[in-house]
């Protein structure tokens, strides 16, 4: 799968594990351990896939998601929200706000892959 996915997470076990999930599959990594990283990434970087973590110090990911989904550059690029809460209410307020998928911490391996393979596929 060639593809450039930022995986945005402020806690760098995290990052780091997701990292190496995806270098598996041969995809380009860019890492953000903040909103702001984040953002200026998304600009300069046009990733295919954001997979941003919503509880970050400073700008949370709903701020990110809500900056990216403004902004023409990149408004196009899919993003995943990934989290520790289960709560419908947080899945409802993803995709009302604009996220393509929601994937809640832990999660297997395969099922990561899985995921960020059918968003792109989508995206055609
Ligand atoms: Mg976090």
């Amino acid at each position: 799968m060639s593809a450039k996915i930022l995986v945005v997470d402020d806690e760098k076990d995290i990052l780091e594990l997701v990292s190496i999930i995806l270098a598996e599959e041969h995809i380009t990594v860019l890492k953000a351990q903040d909103g702001l990283t984040a953002l200026e990434l998304a600009r300069k970087d046009k990733p295919d896939l954001i997979l941003l973590d919503i509880m970050m110090p400073e700008i949370d990911g709903w701020e990110v998601l809500k900056i990216l989904k403004i902004e023409e550059e990149t408004k196009d690029i899919p993003v995943a929200m990934l989290t520790c809460k289960t709560e419908t209410r947080d899945k409802v307020l993803g995709i009302q706000e604009g996220a393509a998928d929601y994937i809640t911490k832990p999660f297997a391996p395969e099922d990561l892959i899985m995921r960020v393979r059918d968003i792109l596929s989508k995206k055609g």
